[in-house]
């Protein structure tokens, strides 16, 4: 079976189209990456790719910025409205999307998005109050949960995994919808008995949670979990490591998705092929910028949890470097 590891398992990214890039002293074409909550991974992923990206600026014309947004699925729907040219997304919302399935059957399928590379595994992750009485996942009924803000990656899964279980909202005594960056706070503030959180590990966020108040990091296991990672190539079965966290010293099993960073056909080939040069050509810079890409490897980046085609300017550089 698939076994997603934090040490292993790499999902790739596709970037955004624009107009063609500009030569040196010809204006500038700026691009925006979509990332995530400012405590996740996301938002370093776009924050390195652009100082990567932007340092050679005065060769390619790129200028990049990557804001923080509401996380996958709002990253998404800003590539189809137009309004990012590149953001981070899970591998199961790039497919949903790609789809027009689950949190995008009203948009319907999205055949211009095109994936550029994966990045860090991100199992999804339920930490809980120790004083709350939880201690497996079916435990969530009747408490407080946060389930995330609509946009995020996580709430998508967590809606996914509410289906699967048979849960409604009205089965948890409070569905929360705070953000990422709000969740550790509430956790420690006792205003929840649990959150969750599609991420790379480690990161800010949870950390936040195991340090600030007594937590534990919860199991996500049973034949449907199993199942989930059989049968679809987006999913995996997943472990979080014991002593990553303070209090938390077991391993925990869990399943994940990848993060990847996508595009659209929208975005030139040029612009693609320009940042995904920025990265690859510096990729034991970029993998010293986060803990959660220490172990990246760039054959499992071109080939783990992309779903959509890959994107020309991806292909380019890929093929230059004799990788396909
Ligand atoms: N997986 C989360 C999402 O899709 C974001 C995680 C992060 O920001 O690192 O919204």
């Amino acid at each position: 079976m698939k076994h997603l590891t934090v040490t292993a398992f790499a999902v790739l990214f596709a970037v955004g189209s624009l107009a063609s890039a500009p030569t040196a002293g010809a204006q500038q074409t700026f691009v925006n990456i979509g990332t995530g909550g400012q405590t996740g991974v996301y938002y370093v992923v776009g924050q390195s790719i652009c100082r990567l990206v932007n340092r050679n600026t005065d060769e390619h014309g790129i200028r990049c910025t990557a804001p923080s947004t509401g996380g996958s699925v709002a990253n998404l729907n800003a590539l189809r409205a137009g309004e990012q040219e590149m953001g981070v997304a899970q591998s199961d919302q790039q497919y949903n999307a790609l789809n027009g399935i689950g949190a995008f059957a009203d948009a319907g399928p999205m055949e211009e998005l095109r994936a550029v590379f994966s990045v860090h595994p991100e199992p999804f992750t339920v930490v809980a109050r120790a004083d709350s009485g939880i201690e497996t996942f079916d435990d969530l009924v009747g408490k407080r949960v946060n389930i995330g803000n609509p946009g995020s990656g996580q709430r998508a899964t967590m809606d996914m995994l509410m289906e699967l279980r048979g849960w409604s909202r009205g089965d948890f005594r409070l569905a929360s919808e705070l953000r990422a960056a709000e969740q550790a706070q509430a956790l420690c503030d006792n205003r929840v008995d649990a959150i969750i959180y599609t991420v790379g590990h480690p990161n800010g966020s949870i950390q936040e949670a195991t340090t600030s108040c007594d937590t534990r990091i919860i199991a996500v296991t049973g034949d449907d979990i199993e199942q989930l990672a059989a049968d679809n190539p987006y999913y995996a079965i997943a472990t979080i490591p014991g002593g990553m966290y303070n209090n938390n010293p077991d391993d925990v099993q869990t399943f994940g998705v990848g993060a990847t960073f996508v595009s659209t056909t929208h975005v030139s080939e040029d612009v693609i092929y320009a940042v995904v040069k920025a990265v690859f050509e510096n990729f034991d810079r970029f993998k010293r910028l986060h803990p959660a890409f220490a172990n990246l490897d760039e054959a499992a980046m071109i080939t783990n949890g992309l779903s959509a085609p890959l994107h020309d300017g991806a292909v380019r550089y890929f093929t230059e470097r004799g990788w396909m």
